[in-house]
Protein backbone atom coordinates (compact mmCIF):
# COMPACT_ATOMS: atom_id res chain seq x y z
CA UNK A 1 0.00 0.00 0.00
CA UNK A 2 1.09 3.64 -0.58
CA UNK A 3 -0.52 6.95 1.19
CA UNK A 4 -0.62 10.20 -0.63
CA UNK A 5 -1.86 13.65 0.44
CA UNK A 6 -3.38 16.30 -0.79
CA UNK A 7 -2.32 19.17 1.38
CA UNK A 8 -4.45 21.80 -0.81
CA UNK A 9 -7.33 19.46 0.19
CA UNK A 10 -6.68 18.77 3.64
CA UNK A 11 -8.56 20.92 6.06
CA UNK A 12 -6.93 20.24 9.17
CA UNK A 13 -9.61 18.37 10.88
CA UNK A 14 -7.06 15.85 11.65
CA UNK A 15 -9.43 12.40 11.86
CA UNK A 16 -6.44 11.24 10.37
CA UNK A 17 -4.50 11.82 13.17
CA UNK A 18 -6.63 10.18 15.80
CA UNK A 19 -6.93 6.64 14.41
CA UNK A 20 -3.52 6.33 12.72
CA UNK A 21 -0.89 8.74 14.63
CA UNK A 22 1.69 6.44 13.31
CA UNK A 23 0.84 7.11 10.03
CA UNK A 24 -0.51 10.84 9.91
CA UNK A 25 0.51 13.98 12.10
CA UNK A 26 -0.54 17.37 11.35
CA UNK A 27 1.97 20.76 11.35
CA UNK A 28 1.99 23.15 13.69
CA UNK A 29 1.42 26.09 12.37
CA UNK A 30 -1.97 25.24 10.64
CA UNK A 31 -2.98 22.02 11.34
CA UNK A 32 -2.31 20.75 7.62
CA UNK A 33 -1.62 16.62 7.66
CA UNK A 34 2.22 15.31 7.54
CA UNK A 35 2.83 11.97 6.25
CA UNK A 36 4.77 10.09 8.70
CA UNK A 37 4.82 6.89 6.58
CA UNK A 38 3.77 6.37 2.91
CA UNK A 39 4.20 3.01 3.12
CA UNK A 40 3.11 1.86 6.83
CA UNK A 41 3.88 -2.27 7.64
CA UNK A 42 0.56 -4.25 6.84
CA UNK A 43 -0.72 -4.48 10.61
CA UNK A 44 -1.63 -0.21 10.33
CA UNK A 45 -3.28 -1.14 7.08
CA UNK A 46 -7.00 -1.06 8.73
CA UNK A 47 -6.32 1.97 10.67
CA UNK A 48 -4.50 3.62 7.45
CA UNK A 49 -8.33 2.79 5.56
CA UNK A 50 -10.12 4.11 8.28
CA UNK A 51 -8.44 7.40 7.98
CA UNK A 52 -9.08 7.82 4.31
CA UNK A 53 -12.70 6.99 5.20
CA UNK A 54 -13.07 9.46 7.77
CA UNK A 55 -11.45 12.64 6.01
CA UNK A 56 -13.74 14.64 5.80
CA UNK A 57 -11.82 16.61 2.73
CA UNK A 58 -11.22 13.02 1.21
CA UNK A 59 -7.52 14.34 1.31
CA UNK A 60 -5.96 10.65 1.60
CA UNK A 61 -5.62 8.66 -1.78
CA UNK A 62 -4.63 4.94 -1.08
CA UNK A 63 -2.56 2.76 -4.05
CA UNK A 64 -3.62 -0.54 -2.99
CA UNK A 65 -0.56 -1.91 -5.25
CA UNK A 66 2.50 -3.20 -3.58
S1 LIG B 1 -8.48 13.82 8.27
FE1 LIG B 1 -8.19 14.66 6.20
S2 LIG B 1 -8.66 16.83 6.42
FE2 LIG B 1 -8.27 16.04 8.48
S3 LIG B 1 -6.08 16.39 8.87
FE3 LIG B 1 -6.31 14.33 8.02
S4 LIG B 1 -6.01 14.57 5.81
FE4 LIG B 1 -6.46 16.58 6.65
Amino acid sequence: MRITVDEVKCCGAGQCVMVAPDVFDQRDEDGVVVLLDAEPPAVLRPAVHEAASVCPAAAIALDRRG
